[in-house]
């Protein structure tokens, strides 16, 4: 049972039953209304015809009533005649009662002399026609009042004191109303059935025209998903499903390029990675090769198998760090810290790097600067871009970083009278791995992850990192940071 109706939500659940449903409602509903609003219009208009020509017919009679005197002696054959013709015609009953409320004549002849105290009948004596349509019972009771021609009839009441001299009250049968209603009743029961069919037809073609691009999509997913096609969706069915297909296009795309990406870094790094050792193995081998080698000889190749391991711990450092900085920012450490403080110390720390390199180092700072950072990790970012500026440096060069700030932001700007970069690579230092020149970097000492580092710290801050460099002239970065830290989530 429960697993039953849980099959029936499923059902409701999916496009196609709903749409059935609804296209079916929609046609059959109105089809139903206007079937029983033709034949209660029918009904009341005919009910309403028969009643205007009875009455017709009736105020006639009441003259001829009067004329015969009819109330005082019913033994006129003329008015018995025309009462019996009447009774026969609308195949009822006609009682004749005059103003002392007794019967004078009924065509059945069953209430003759009888007394009738009912409210129509009195309404009718004080001058009004009432009549009442009795459906269920199939006939229309009719009273109108036998007026002196002089005095006043109709439906207005009239002073109490001009009484009619009678009523007549006469059952009309309504039967042959009911069998066209009957006629009617089943000729649209037919044309509803034919409209049912269609309608369920139309319903079912149009649910399955509706949904059908998207089984479509679907299947063309599914495609994908098992592997058998990585060609790009199309369904041009309907502008709906050709953006599901291009949205889902993008996403594949996308995920292809990531993928691209993330072979071509785990393929670098194992590279990279490889490089010293393979130069430490070809070291050792020379070294093992040969017999009495000199100590010197000994020293100076185990000097180069320290500086190979040096890099290769470089390299895992730097590439312990990217992997950190690819987590979300909510490892962010932030605090308020004084960022002038900061720059001065990292240079501090650096000096002597650059004094080695005859390199002079100057520092601006345009006004004091707090900030809402992760100091570790900007820490890092103006030690890289300064390492940077004095590795990739001419001899007696400079290096100057300049510190402002504006309301919203503060820069830090590191330029140098370096090397520069060429213009098509400076799109490409922000890769992992990538070095300008791979000869001429081999001098000088890098991972190429630098700057890959650098930029995924300055984007956790959401903030932005630029270069501008002339080529034998110098470089210049400058990184833009909010003061305030604003969390995504
Ligand atoms: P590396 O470890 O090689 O320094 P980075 O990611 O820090 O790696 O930098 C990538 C490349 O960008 C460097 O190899 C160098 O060719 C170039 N580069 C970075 N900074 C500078 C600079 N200040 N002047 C000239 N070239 C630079």
């Amino acid at each position: 049972m429960l697993k039953l109706n849980f099959k029936k939500i499923n059902v409701l659940r999916s496009l196609k039953p709903r749409i059935f449903l609804i296209v079916l409602i929609v046609g059959l509903i109105p089809c139903m209304m206007m079937r029983s609003a033709i034949l209660q219009n029918y009904e009341t208009r005919a009910v309403s015809v028969r009643i205007s020509d009875v009455q017709a017919q009736l105020k006639i009679l009441t003259n001829h009533l009067i004329t015969y005197r009819y109330l005082q002696d019913n033994s006129s054959e003329v008015v018995n005649a025309e009462l019996d013709q009447l009774s026969n015609l609308y195949n009822g009953r006609v009682l004749i009662i005059n103003n002392d409320l007794k019967v004078v004549k009924d065509t059945y002849g069953i209430s003759e002399g009888k007394t009738i105290i009912s409210e129509e009948v009195i309404r009718s004596l004080k001058g009004e026609n009432v009549s009442q349509y009795d459906s269920t019972n199939g006939y229309i009771e009719m009273t109108i009042p036998i007026m002196d021609t002089l005095a006043p009839t109709g439906d207005d009441p009239v002073p109490e004191s001009i009484l009619a001299k009678g009523v007549m009250l006469i059952s009309v049968s309504t039967d042959n109303i009911s069998t066209t209603m009957g006629i009617l009743s089943r000729q649209a029961i037919v044309i509803e059935v034919i409209v049912a069919i269609v309608v369920f037809i139309a319903a079912g073609f149009i649910s399955y025209a509706l949904i059908r691009p998207f089984e479509k999509i679907t299947d063309a997913l599914s495609q994908v998903k098992e592997g058998y096609t990585n060609d790009p969706i199309s369904v041009t069915d309907c502008l709906e499903t050709e953006h599901i297909g291009d949205a889902f296009n993008k996403i594949l795309s996308r995920m292809k390029v990531l993928n691209d990406s993330r072979q071509e870094f785990v393929s670098n790094v194992s590279h990279e990675l490889k490089t010293p050792i393979t130069s430490i193995k070809v070291l050792a081998d020379s070294l093992r090769g040969q017999e009495n080698v000199p100590i010197e000889v000994y020293q100076e190749f185990m000097e180069d198998i320290a500086t190979e391991i040096d890099r290769e711990d470089k390299i895992i450092n730097d590439l312990l760090a990217l992997i950190k900085m690819d987590r979300t920012s909510t490892d962010l450490n932030i605090s308020q810290v004084d960022i002038n403080m900061l720059v001065e110390f990292i240079m501090r720390r650096l000096r002597p790097i650059a004094i080695k390199r005859d390199i002079e180092l100057v520092y601006e700072s345009i006004r004091p600067v707090t900030a809402a950072v992760d100091e570790v990790k900007i820490t890092l970012v103006i030690t890289n871009l300064l390492e940077n500026a004095i590795k990739y440096n001419k001899k007696h060069g400079w290096v100057k970083v300049t510190l402002d700030a504006d309301y919203q932001f503060f820069t830090v700007e590191v330029a140098d009278s370096g090397i520069g970069i060429p213009a098509d690579s400076i799109e490409h230092i922000y890769e992992r791995f990538y070095r300008v020149d791979k000869s001429h970097s081999k001098e000088i000492d890098g991972t190429g992850l630098g700057l890959a580092i650098t930029r995924s710290a300055i984007l956790m801050h959401r903030g932005s990192i630029k270069a501008v460099s002339e080529e034998g002239e110098g470089t210049t970065f400058t990184v833009k940071i909010p003061l305030t830290y604003i969390s995504v989530t």
